[in-house]
């Protein structure tokens, strides 16, 4: 039997690279979208129209009540998650002095809180049955901090505190916990920031030159799920084109 591969925001510029790389690998793929995400179906579509059979669940990620409804049904329709990649998440960009509640909460939910509400009720099982792969997607900036970010910054730093505490919980259970720092990655969202800002601004940041692909980050991802990265585990994985080392 395949195992099955949950990568939540799976419809987004990296879920989807993610999505892509897992089923060719044989996993058995299957994606979250937000309830209220009215173009779910026309995904889903193109993708079986490109070959992929990919299996989509709504579930609001910083809710907990959804995450663990969702998970059920995952359990019940296709069978228990082995690999949970933690990828949905969100930016609300403004500098501290008009942060206000509202947008600080809604980062904090949906980067992090999502961590525990998705682990949560995977974890158990992956326990029992002596193997599993968690893996979450956090961000060079969560690294590094970034100006308007404070909300982003701590939710995604908070992420690695997450993998570290519970990496060493599940050692001896055949279960991995690890972080991915990605730096700018040429997804729709980035490619939609004027190329003048792009070339005078971004692009400089990074030894390499040039911004990351969607597929290098996928490629990490499956790495990290294999039975080869067994020893691998509590890790921060920076993959950034030499912006920031650490
Ligand atoms: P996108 O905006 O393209 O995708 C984000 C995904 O998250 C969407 O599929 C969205 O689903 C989902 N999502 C957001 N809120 C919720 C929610 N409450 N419940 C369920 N799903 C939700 O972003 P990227 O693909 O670029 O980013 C993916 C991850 O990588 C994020 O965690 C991001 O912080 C991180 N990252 C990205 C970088 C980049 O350069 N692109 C760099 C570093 C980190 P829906 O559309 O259905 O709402």
């Amino acid at each position: 039997m395949a195992r099955v591969a949950l990568v939540t925001g799976g419809m987004g510029g990296l879920g989807e690279a993610i999505c892509i790389k897992m089923a060719a690998l044989g996993y058995q793929v299957v994606t979250t979208y937000s309830p209220g995400n009215t173009k779910a179906q026309d995904w889903l579509a193109s993708m079986e129209s490109q070959g992929y059979k990919f299996k989509a669940y709504p579930c609001d990620v910083s809710d907990y009540d959804s995450a663990v409804a969702c998970i059920n049904k995952i359990a019940e329709e296709i069978g228990p998650v082995d690999v949970l990649v933690n990828n949905a998440g969100i930016t609300r960009d403004m500098t501290f002095k008009k942060m206000d509640k509202v947008n600080w909460d809604a980062v904090m939910k949906t980067n992090l809180d999502s961590v525990f509400n998705m682990t949560k009720p995977v974890c158990d099982g992956m326990l029992e049955r002596g193997w599993g792969r968690i893996i979450n997607i956090s961000s060079v900036n969560g690294q590094k901090g970034a100006f308007g970010q404070t909300n982003y910054s701590a939710a995604k730093a908070g992420m690695h505190g997450f993998t570290k505490a519970l990496a060493l919980e599940v050692a001896r259970k055949g279960v991995t916990v690890n972080t991915i720092s990605p730096g700018y990655i040429g997804t729709k969202m980035v490619m939609a920031i004027p190329s003048e800002v792009l070339e005078s601004k971004i692009i400089p940041q990074i030894p390499m030159g040039r911004l990351g692909k969607p597929e290098e980050v996928a490629g990490l991802v499956a790495y990290l799920a294999s039975d080869e990265a067994a020893f691998l585990t509590g890790a921060n994985i920076a993959i950034n084109g030499g912006q920031h080392m650490h």
